[in-house]
């Protein structure tokens, strides 16, 4: 697999965009994450990898409190998050964390009875207050980027997969998001839809986009990201570069894990 040996450094010594310490999340008695420290710096892509259930999207979610969390500390770009919507003096709030950082999921969860212009549109006009002519210009150029320019008035029901879930990442963008998660955005895709999916996440590496991304693609894992990280059973099992985690896993949970998608 020649795309490992791709260099794919990107050290910087910038404040992190998000970091978290400790943080646990329980849904009654169950420990779904115990306790996970993670810090992700400016124009990092971070791939999530683990078995099913390890708490892949519980810590994704958590990353912009759609999940929130029940232990330890979120920081966003210096500052603590605090459990409440608004912000407070010496701390933010959910709703502007959640206007920094974008979600893209599985399923698209694009609005059905929206044009896809519409479907981009309403969160820089609702939440940001921006123009209907500003929202749509913008609206337009990220339609442009993710390839679907002439699909501006169609609706959700009438793209394929793939299409919806480029519209679904266009939505994510229209915000100026500082950060973009996204949760296995291809695992809902037939196979032959996955590569036009993958492209422009690509291309969102390449102009340094700050990412976290859960994915079962591991070759893609390997390209794009700089750092990947094994979680299982709730922590965070092993991490390192593309190449030290999926050509010379250290653990034999990891390498059973790996295993699988050979
Ligand atoms: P992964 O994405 O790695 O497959 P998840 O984060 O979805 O894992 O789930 C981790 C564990 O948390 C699973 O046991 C799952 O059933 C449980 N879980 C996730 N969300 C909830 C929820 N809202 N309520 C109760 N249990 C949940
Ligand atoms: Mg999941």
């Amino acid at each position: 697999m020649a795309v490992l040996e791709q260099p794919n450094a990107r050290i910087s010594s910038a404040q992190p965009v998000m970091e978290l310490r400790g943080l646990k999340k329980s849904f009654g008695k169950l420990d779904v994450l115990k306790g996970i420290d993670l810090s992700v710096p400016p124009g990092d892509v971070l791939a999530l990898i683990g078995p099913s259930g390890s708490g892949k999207s519980t810590l994704i979610r958590c990353m912009n409190m759609l999940e929130v969390p029940t232990g330890g500390t979120l920081t966003f770009r210096g500052q603590p998050v605090a459990r409440r919507f608004r912000d407070q003096a010496g701390s933010i709030g959910m709703g502007k964390l959640r206007r920094h950082v974008g979600m893209v999921f599985q399923h698209f969860n694009l609005f059905p009875h929206m044009t896809v212009l519409d479907n981009i549109t309403r969160g820089p006009r609702v939440v940001l207050g921006e123009s209907r002519a500003s929202a749509e210009e913008h609206a337009l150029e990220l339609l442009a980027q993710v390839g679907l320019a002439d699909k501006r008035g169609a609706y959700p029901a009438h793209l394929s997969g793939g299409q919806k879930q480029r519209v679904a990442i266009a939505r994510a963008l229209a915000m100026r998001p500082d950060m973009l998660l996204l949760d296995e955005v291809t695992s809902a895709l037939d196979p032959e839809l996955v590569g036009e999916v993958l492209a422009v996440i690509r291309k969102l590496a390449d102009g340094g986009m700050t990412m976290v991304l859960v994915t079962h693609e591991m070759g893609f894992a390997a390209e794009v990201a700089n750092r990947v990280i094994f979680m299982e059973g709730g922590v965070i099992a092993e991490e390192g570069s593309p190449e030290g985690i999926l050509r010379n896993p250290k653990s034999e949970r990891l390498r059973g894990f790996l295993s699988r998608f050979h």
